[in-house]
């Protein structure tokens, strides 16, 4: 161990991978302002924005719209621990990293989970969720990934949702790649829990994650036989915090200056607005969809399947076994960071983010230049 410690300096990166994403200056400068008091009457105003423009992010005029305290995986938790009861059967979509780690929470929380499969690099089979909701009446929920970031694929949401519904099923949706990135109608499409991240198209750094929930959920939580099993996300506890308009009791301390950040974020995408930011999306991704197609690389998934904002690219054969030396050339000589392929898909794909703040051209400018040479 060192006599002394100095301070950390880290050098600037592009971020082009599975998440963070480039942080907007103006989040970044929103951070560094004065902390004030989790209960002093700015800071509550603040909070009421937060959930104002949530809703506006998330399409919803659900009242429970909130950023948990902490990042995207808690947001997934505090929908499961709190709609799933001991013995309540979810059905659960699995075709990725994400919908895996659902199936874990499910079970953690003493559900049953019924797993439907799907490939990975395709979308969750509609045909496949409606057999199983035949098959299992008794089912209280169905859960999916809507933009599975391990994969680079989106589902159909509207058409799980609807089906969710006519089987009397409540729908518990990821959606932490999907916020600001591309269309997404949480009251629209009737989702009845939604969780997102800070860090991914909503250009804030990670550690928050906006959740809504139905007034429909909200009853199957108030009427639960049994208690939360985890207190830090409890929703009957933690509303009392974050719900209604002013006179909030202390659950925790919110993360302030983090809340400055995402409150930011989320004006800069007010000021844009949610549609011109998915099409920004769409266009930049078109832009690095063309330049890499002359480097001769192509997608992993399906163009009516494509993520936009997380493009999975399949790294040409003679490539493959020195991939791991291309990011690393990328990321030191070139300082840009992209994602490698996960399980099945390691050494195969790489996973080029383009969320939020880095879906811009500049930044595919700079990434085809510096994989054109990287590639050599
Ligand atoms: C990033 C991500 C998560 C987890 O979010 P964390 O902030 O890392 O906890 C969950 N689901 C999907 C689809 C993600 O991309």
């Amino acid at each position: 161990m060192p006599d002394k410690f100095k301070s950390f300096n880290p050098v600037e990166k592009t971020l082009m991978g599975p998440g963070p994403s480039d942080v907007s200056p103006r989040v970044l400068a929103a951070q560094g302002q004065a902390t004030i008091g989790h209960l002093d009457p700015q800071f509550v105003s603040l909070m009421d924005e937060i959930k104002d423009l949530l809703r506006y992010a998330f399409r919803t005029k659900n009242d429970v719209t909130f950023p948990v305290s902490a990042p995207g995986s808690a947001g997934m938790e505090t929908c499961i621990v709190n709609l799933v009861e001991p013995g309540d059967k979810v059905i659960v979509c699995i075709n990725g990293v994400f919908g895996g780690r659902m199936k874990e929470n499910v079970e953690r929380a003493g559900g049953i989970a019924v797993v439907v499969e799907d490939e990975w690099g395709e979308p969750v089979s509609v045909d496949k969720v409606e057999a199983a909701l035949k098959a299992n009446p008794d089912a209280v929920a169905l859960g999916f990934v809507h933009s599975e970031t391990s994969t680079g694929v989106r589902s159909d949401a509207e058409a799980l949702c609807a089906l969710a519904r006519e089987h009397g099923c409540l729908t518990i949706v990821d959606a932490v790649t999907t916020l600001g990135g591309i269309p997404l109608e949480v009251d629209g499409w009737g989702i009845d829990a939604i969780y997102s991240g800070s860090q991914k198209c909503l250009s804030a750094p990670p550690g928050l994650s906006p959740v809504s929930f139905s007034a429909k959920a909200l009853e199957k939580v108030r009427n639960r036989k049994a208690k939360v099993q985890s207190w830090f996300l409890d929703l009957n506890l933690v509303l009392g915090y974050w719900d209604g308009d002013g006179g909030r009791a202390y659950h925790h301390t919110a993360p302030v200056n983090a809340m400055y950040g995402l409150h930011e974020s989320l004006v800069i995408l007010h000021e844009e607005g949610i549609e011109k930011s998915w099409e920004r999306h769409q266009r930049v991704h078109q832009q690095l969809h063309q330049g890499l197609g002359e480097l001769g690389i192509e997608y992993l998934v399906d163009t009516p399947y494509r993520l936009p904002q997380l493009n999975s690219v399949l790294i040409p054969d003679h490539l493959q076994s020195g991939e791991a030396d291309i990011r690393k050339e990328l990321l030191t000589e070139h300082r840009l960071e992209i994602g490698a392929g996960l399980g099945a898909l390691a050494g195969k794909v790489w996973r080029i983010g383009l969320m939020g703040h880095s879906a811009r051209e500049e930044n595919v400018t700079k990434c085809l230049e510096a994989m054109k040479v990287a590639m050599r």
